[in-house]
């Protein structure tokens, strides 16, 4: 089993948001670099506790990290050691936890918060059989987390503009000398941001962001499968701190044919032929997934089971280098019912042939 990021905090997947925070108190302290100087494995976990921190304190990262395994969104991206970006410690850094420890010193160097990239998000078309090869418009709803449409995402209540933070002058970091040691951490009034808003939007509450569902417009193209993921680049969700946004996939579910079966490119269709026609040779009509009926020369002698390439008439590769092709899988298929002539001139064939098909079974 995967290392959750509830085991890198050692704490049930049902823990309450205090008992996040104070587990990662307790193995920020402990594992702080500044305490284990040189120690690989106690740098590794470090990181590894701030990443589940940084998940695990943000109710909506967390939600999502439940749902998919990931806070990006992406099923099967989980586990300790998915880089998470840039962490967020959610309302109090490690140099002031840290504070009491070493008197004063704060660990690691402060840095104006960085840019982060929006989260990718997945959203699920249905289509049929037929709209996968021809393409198709499809209107897709899909919920995210998006610029606040009331202030345009600066957080600022409309009329008024966040300003440079007073406290230092918009650097989002702040340098004090205290003895020895030059202190630099994230500024306390603005977090980093380097700008404060006096009036927040009412709207989002001064996050700049807000919930809603879009609704996309998408041109599918032809040829997708069943389970192809289209990526939609810059339409996922908002960034932080001036981020790209994240990436919006698409994945198509496509309902199955009764008739024809998907190969790569290729489309399979089982195509029924009489023992003469296998035996004697014939041309034989095959209908194509666009309509058309194609003709099909069955060599004679035709064993069961043999597969005929009809080029060209598959389905459209998704780089426009044409079409797959269409493949012919002739099935012998024998009359359940014969009339009296038919059955006289079988019983007549039997008596002429010589042929013995279990002949290599005693050989
Ligand atoms: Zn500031
Ligand atoms: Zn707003």
């Amino acid at each position: 089993m995967a290392k959750t990021l509830y085991d890198s905090l050692g704490v049930a997947k049902n823990a309450s948001q205090d008992e996040i925070k104070k587990a990662y108190r307790k193995l920020a302290r402990e594992y702080h670099p500044d305490k284990n100087a040189g120690d690989k494995e106690a740098e590794e976990r470090f990181k590894e506790v701030q990443t589940a921190y940084d998940v695990l304190s943000d109710a909506e990262k967390r939600k999502q990290y439940d749902r998919f395994g990931s806070q990006n969104g992406r099923p099967g991206a989980g586990g300790p050691n998915v880089d998470f970006g840039n962490f967020d410690f959610g309302g109090f850094d490690v140099s002031d936890l840290l504070g009491g420890i070493f008197g004063g010193r704060a660990g690691g160097a402060a840095t104006r918060r960085q840019p982060v990239r929006g989260n990718d998000v997945e959203a699920v078309v249905h289509l049929s059989f037929e709209d996968s090869l021809r393409g198709a418009e499809a209107k897709v709803p899909v919920e995210l987390t998006v610029a606040c449409r009331e202030c345009g995402g600066t957080g600022a209540q409309p009329g008024t503009a966040p300003v440079i933070c007073p406290e230092c002058n918009g650097r989002g970091v702040k340098s004090e000398s205290q003895g020895l040691f030059a202190l630099s951490q994230p500024c306390p009034r603005c977090r980093g941001n380097g700008t404060v808003i006096e009036k927040p939007c009412p709207n989002c509450r001064g996050t700049g962001r807000e919930r809603r569902i879009k609704n996309y417009t998408l041109k599918i193209p032809a040829g997708v499968k069943d389970g192809t993921r289209i990526r939609l680049k810059g339409k996922g969700e908002i960034g932080e701190g001036g981020g790209p946004a994240g990436d919006l996939f698409v994945v198509t579910r496509v309902e199955p044919s009764k008739r024809f079966e998907r190969r790569g490119a290729d489309l399979v269709i089982e195509v029924p032929v009489t023992y003469t026609e296998a035996a004697l040779g014939a041309t034989v009509e095959v209908p194509t997934p666009y309509g058309e009926r194609v003709s099909l020369k069955v060599p004679a002698g035709t064993q069961d089971g043999r597969q005929l390439r009809i080029r060209g008439h598959g389905a459209p590769k998704l780089d426009g280098s044409g079409k797959g092709d269409l493949i012919a899988r002739l099935r012998v298929s024998v009359p359940k019912k014969l009339s009296k002539k038919e059955r006289e001139a079988l019983e007549e064939l039997q008596k002429l042939s010589h042929d013995d098909p279990r002949e290599a079974l005693f050989s």
